[in-house]
């Protein structure tokens, strides 16, 4: 039976990567959240072992791409669960984690590109255009500060839209490109076409372009504030905890 976890019983939650953009509004929304206590804030430099130690049951995770998949791992083996909002999952990522998580039943961890409910309808409604167009691109926008390109949530987009399109037998149409300067039409994901801006003053921006004859459909979705995650990094961290194995986006935790 599912206990209800209240103020008086709260999900003990560790942050990873807790003094940076994201994590610190992380700590900010937990130690507002009733139903949570924060228990360990572990920042480069810092005790891995504090999240452990303070007996956290989930760890949330903004860090960088090139050392999430050992903080995974350290949750793993110390049975913590993980939400994690890192970018940089390709498929081989995704395998490895869960491979880790198949001798521990009991265990889940999240895993999604983006926590703003937006950008996920933005990313079910990109998934149910796919099969209607056989033209597709999508334009990326985000601060300079960001480290990888394209962004994890332009990647699982451009994954969504290629596999609507295998399931529908629609083939991507080709373009007339017969030369290009490197990078002018943008990177290759699958099927489709990604385009990443990086520019002071953004924060998180997409734009799913479908093309037919005669008509074109723009899927947009833009976050100005951190604070627009947060609803959906509480639901993570909530839900992961009856939810065993691999959880891939938030759109898993949904209805939609
Ligand atoms: P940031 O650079 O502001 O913060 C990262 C923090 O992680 C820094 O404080 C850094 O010192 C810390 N860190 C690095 N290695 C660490 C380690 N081994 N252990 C503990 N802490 C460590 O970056 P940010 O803007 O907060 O973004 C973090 C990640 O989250 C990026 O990959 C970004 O793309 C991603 N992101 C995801 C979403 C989403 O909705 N999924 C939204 C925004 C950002």
């Amino acid at each position: 039976m599912t206990v209800a976890r209240t103020e008086d019983n709260p999900i003990r939650v560790g942050v990873l990567g807790a003094r940076g953009r994201m994590g610190a509004e992380v700590c900010r929304a937990v130690e507002a959240a009733e139903d949570m206590e924060i228990v360990a804030m572990v920042d480069t430099g810092d005790w891995m072992f504090d999240l452990a130690d303070a007996g956290a049951e989930v760890v949330v995770d903004f860090t960088h791409p090139d050392v999430v998949l050992d903080n995974i791992r350290f949750c793993v083996d110390h049975d913590i669960r993980c939400v994690v909002g890192t970018s940089g999952f390709d498929l081989a990522k995704l395998d490895t984690v869960r491979q880790w998580l198949e001798p521990k039943p009991e265990l889940g961890v999240l895993v999604a590109p983006n926590f703003a409910l937006g950008a996920v309808l933005a990313m079910r409604f990109a998934q149910m255009a796919a099969r209607y167009y056989a033209s597709a691109e999508i334009v990326e926008l985000h601060h300079d500060r960001k480290a990888d390109a394209p962004s994890g949530t332009a990647t699982h987009t451009a994954r969504l839209i290629t596999a609507a399109r295998a399931e529908a037998g629609v083939d991507p149409k080709p373009d007339a490109t017969t030369s290009e300067v490197e990078g002018a039409r943008g990177a290759r994901l699958g099927d489709v076409r990604v385009h990443s801006v990086r520019l002071p003053g953004l924060v998180a921006h997409q734009e799913v372009l479908f093309g037919g004859d005669g008509e074109t459909l723009s899927i947009r979705h833009d976050s100005f504030d951190r604070k627009g995650f947060m609803p959906g990094v509480l639901l993570g961290v909530r839900s992961i905890l009856n939810r065993p194995g691999l959880v891939v986006g938030l759109e898993s935790l949904l209805d939609v």
